[in-house]
This record gives structure tokens, sequence and C-alpha cells, in this order.
């Protein structure tokens, strides 16, 4: 039976390149990899997980598929799951936090060295990968956002190369911003309500944190030229 993916993991999947050597962190079913060979796209993936549970599905997906000589499932911490003779030229991390996200490229930046292209879905905090991504000489080269099951996504493409980014271009994204999709106002929207929300709960005497608050929501209006 062929992988059929989610929305979500399908735009992941459309950034990773044809004949990529591909390593999928934290790969949970193997979903992903799984998908993309049977597509003909690669041949080549590991599918690294840290936990037992989701390690095991994925070691059964793959062999229930008759894939373990294209997929290695690999039991291990972010990027210790790839070895130097891998040559994986393409990273995919979907489904976590963007700080974890950012820890896991940082602890595993020295497994980098043959890879061309990052594919990133962070479920929050895309700043941190940004900010990750440029001060590691990764350029974003595309972005896109969507929604799923009441959800925004966004996903992060990089390859390398030093393109600076602004404070609005870390926290919007650069393509993203300059877009302005309907999901993107969607997803700001809802932002600057819950910002604003807080901010009334903040109570006068603390300043520090009023200000923290009013400036990220100074920001959000600016951006999607709303004033409230
Ligand atoms: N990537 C899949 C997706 O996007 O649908 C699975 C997402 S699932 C929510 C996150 C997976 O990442 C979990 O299976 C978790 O065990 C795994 N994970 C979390 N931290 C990890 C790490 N440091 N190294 C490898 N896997 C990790």
């Amino acid at each position: 039976m062929e992988t059929k993916l989610s929305r979500r993991l399908e735009a992941v999947a459309s950034y990773v390149p044809q004949g990529a050597r591909l390593a999928d962190v934290g790969s949970d079913h193997a979903y992903l990899p799984l998908f993309l060979v049977e597509q003909g796209r690669i041949d080549f993936a590991v599918a690294g997980e840290v936990v037992q549970g989701p390690y095991q599905s994925a070691l059964q997906n793959v062999e229930q598929a008759g894939q373990s000589d294209k997929i290695s499932v690999r039991l291990a911490n972010g990027l210790a799951a790839v070895e130097l003779d891998d040559q994986v030229s393409t990273v995919t991390i979907a489904g976590m936090g963007g700080r974890l996200i950012a820890e896991i490229l940082e602890a595993g930046k020295d497994k980098l060295g043959s890879v061309e292209r990052l594919v990133l879905q962070p479920n929050n905090r895309e700043d941190d990968v940004r900010r990750w991504l440029v001060e590691h000489d990764f350029q974003l080269i595309a972005e896109e956002i969507l929604e799923e099951n009441d959800k925004i996504y966004e996903i992060l493409v990089a390859e390398k190369g030093n393109v600076g980014l602004t404070a609005d271009q870390l926290r919007f994204g650069p393509y993203l911003l300059e877009e302005q999709s309907a999901t993107f106002q969607k997803k700001w929207l809802k932002e600057l309500d819950k910002l604003t929300y807080a901010l009334e709960q903040v109570p006068l005497e603390r300043q520090a944190d009023r200000s923290a608050i009013s400036q990220k929501i100074q920001q959000i209006q600016e951006v999607l030229h709303v004033s409230k």
C-alpha cells in the first residue's frame, strides 16, 4: 500500500530535490522517506528517531514496505543518526518546536558538511530557526505557510549562503512577509489577539513586561498595516 501524507508533510516532501540523499530527523512512522522512495524521488534515506515507540513503528513500516535496502531506520538523538559516509545532501526536520529544531541543528552541525539543503517545519518559534540559519551560513531560498486541521504551519527551506535578515524578516519570514498570503494574515491576526489579551492581563506596574508585549503588538500592526 502506498504511503499517503498529510498536506503538511506533502509540502515538506515537495522541497526535497530529486535524487537527494535524505536524513529525516524525528521520522516517527517514516512516512516522509517512504513516500519519497515510493514516488521514485529518492533512493537513499536515513530515518532517525530518538524515542523507542516511534522508532519501532518506523522500522516496522519500512520493513513491511520492503524498502529496508533504501531506508535505514536508526535510533539516535538528532543528527547523531547521520554518519559522514551517508553523504546526506538534504535534511528534513518536521513537526517539532522551533527551539528544538535549532538545538538539533546546533548539536549536529558537524554532520552538515555534505548537506546542501535543509527543509524545516517548526510548529512554533520559527524565528529561533531563522536565527540559527543566519548565524550558521544558511540562507532561506523558499518559505511556505499552510493551514491544515485548524493549525497553521510554516516550512522553511535553506541552502548554504549568508544573506542576513532584518528583525521583521526573522520574525515573519522574508518570503512570507513579502507574499502576505491570507493564511499569513490569519496567523498574525490571531497572534495579535493573543498578545492584546495578554497585555490586558499584565498589571500596570509591570512596565517592562508591558512594553515587551506592546512592542510585539506594534510590530505585527505595522507589518499587517492594521491599527487597534
Ligand atoms: N516528522 C514527523 C512529522 O512531521 O509528522 C513526526 C513529527 S513528531 C510530532 C516528532 C518526532 O520527533 C517524534 O517522533 C519524536 O520522538 C521525534 N524527536 C523529538 N526529538 C528528537 C531528537 N532530538 N532526535 C530524533 N527524533 C526526535
